[in-house]
């Protein structure tokens, strides 16, 4: 008998799962509250990013005045904990889908940390829309599932989390301009900059609300989470390196999916998460990519099985087939179950401590490995779990808690055919991102 509890005690620590609270957060998403946003949402004609921003009922304007009260009303229920405001930038006409020149006005919702307000994980989704022509800002463009799922359960998740409190920040944020060149994106992450906010990571959310794929597959439980394999701002001598050390597969963004595959498949063991080891879609855009740009781990997140007769179409009928991005394409109970995916890795990482932030790795030639990694500073800290996997697999299979030690060897593993990381652990079992060895030991 004592035997036996030891073992339980052991796997519990090991993998975590020991927060009840996850399973509160997931239970407490409402898949009414979110479709009745999506149909406010879809009910505003259109929210084409050059569309009528006057009109109290029609267009950009009312909409994102709408999702700013939307905000305010869950801050005012929470005792002020969110500080809503508008994050907006000129651009000028572009030649291309921006015909003329226009305010970009991003909604941001910051529920501040309370040991690190400047860390901030982030959940977005858009607030514009298209039709099949990318420059019509006025035919009926409703947008349901591209993107007022995505929009609606950031509004979700501000709901749910706000009831809790963190130690990192979270920001809820819908941003505009998507379908024009991400240029919602890039104001915001050059805004993060200007600022210098410390980013863990950002969970962008564009179409998370369609089940019944083009592909004739019929599936509410997969999704998929798309992620570079490493950033664009890397160093040519990162990338030299990356040669010999190895890390195609392990840039900050693929950590974060990883992270959500993870948290999904501990709290969420029903759902089907999808690791896609791409930027995004092929050949095709997401709001992510701007974060990414500037060097911020980011990824999409997004339903598993696409309908392309239901995105960026006009709204008609054509030999017996129904085109539009119309509210009954959009299945509430699966953009709710997305939306859950969403709040728990918000609220995992936003209670963990920071990722440490050098990790070097050595045991070349030798029969173990070894891995020395800078301490946290978090009060929170209960330790750091080390992890390894095959070259080949896609997820971090092994793992080792080490407790409050800043190195470790690895007995009798080779450092040759495993890849290796570090996390960080908190006192309620929150882990950070993996972080992948930057240095190696000689
Ligand atoms: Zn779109």
């Amino acid at each position: 008998m004592y035997r036996i509890c030891f073992i339980l005690f052991s796997v519990s620590v090991a993998f975590g799962q020991q927060d009840l609270r996850m399973y509160d957060i997931v239970n407490a998403v409402s898949a009414t509250r979110i479709i009745n946003d999506v149909e406010t949402l879809a009910n505003f004609g259109t929210r084409h990013t050059l569309s009528d921003t006057v009109s109290q009922t029609r267009g950009i304007g009312a909409a994102r005045r709408w999702i700013k009260k939307s905000f305010e009303k869950i801050s005012a229920d929470c005792g002020n904990c969110l500080e809503v405001f508008e994050q907006k930038n000129y651009f000028d006409a572009d030649g291309s889908r921006l015909t003329r020149g226009v305010w970009i006005n991003n909604i941001v919702a910051i529920q501040r940390g309370t040991e690190h307000p400047n860390r901030y994980v982030i959940m977005s989704g858009d607030i514009d829309s298209r039709v099949s022509d990318p420059n019509n800002f006025t035919s009926d463009s409703p947008g349901a599932n591209d993107n007022a799922t995505g929009m609606a359960a950031a509004i979700e998740a501000a709901r749910l989390l706000s009831k809790y409190s963190f130690e990192n920040s979270i920001i809820y944020v819908g941003l505009s301009g998507e379908e024009q060149g991400l240029y919602g994106g890039k104001g915001l992450a050059q805004y993060a900059l200007d600022n210098k906010w410390e980013i863990i990571g950002i969970l962008n959310n564009d179409m998370i609300g369609n089940t019944d794929g083009i592909d004739g597959v019929i599936d509410n439980r997969s999704f998929r989470i798309f992620s570079e394999p490493t950033p664009p701002t890397e160093t040519e001598r990162e990338r030299k390196q990356r040669r010999f050390y190895g890390g195609e597969v392990d840039g900050i963004s693929r950590q974060l999916a990883r992270y959500v595959y993870t948290t999904t498949k501990t709290y969420m063991p029903e759902m089907n998460p999808m690791l896609i080891y791409r930027l995004d879609r092929f050949g095709r855009g997401g709001h992510h990519r701007p974060f990414n740009d500037v060097g911020f781990a980011g990824i999409r997140i997004m339903e598993a099985h696409e309908n392309y007769n239901r995105q960026h179409q006009d709204i008609r009928t054509e030999n017996s087939i129904a085109y539009g991005d119309v509210l009954s394409g959009v299945n509430a109970a699966y953009t709710a179950k997305l939306t859950a995916v969403n709040a728990i890795t918000l609220a995992s990482l936003a209670w963990a401590p920071a990722a440490p932030k050098e990790l070097a790795v050595g045991g070349v030639v030798a029969p173990d490995t070894q891995l020395q990694w800078s301490p946290s500073t978090s009060e929170n800290l209960r330790g750091y779990k080390v992890y390894w996997r095959d070259t080949t697999s896609p997820t971090w299979d092994n793992s080792m808690f080490v407790g409050k030690n800043t190195q470790t060897t690895l007995k009798g593993i080779v450092i040759d055919n495993y890849i290796f990381g570090v996390a960080t652990v908190g006192a309620d079992g929150h882990e950070s991102p993996v972080v992948f060895p930057t240095k190696v030991m000689r």
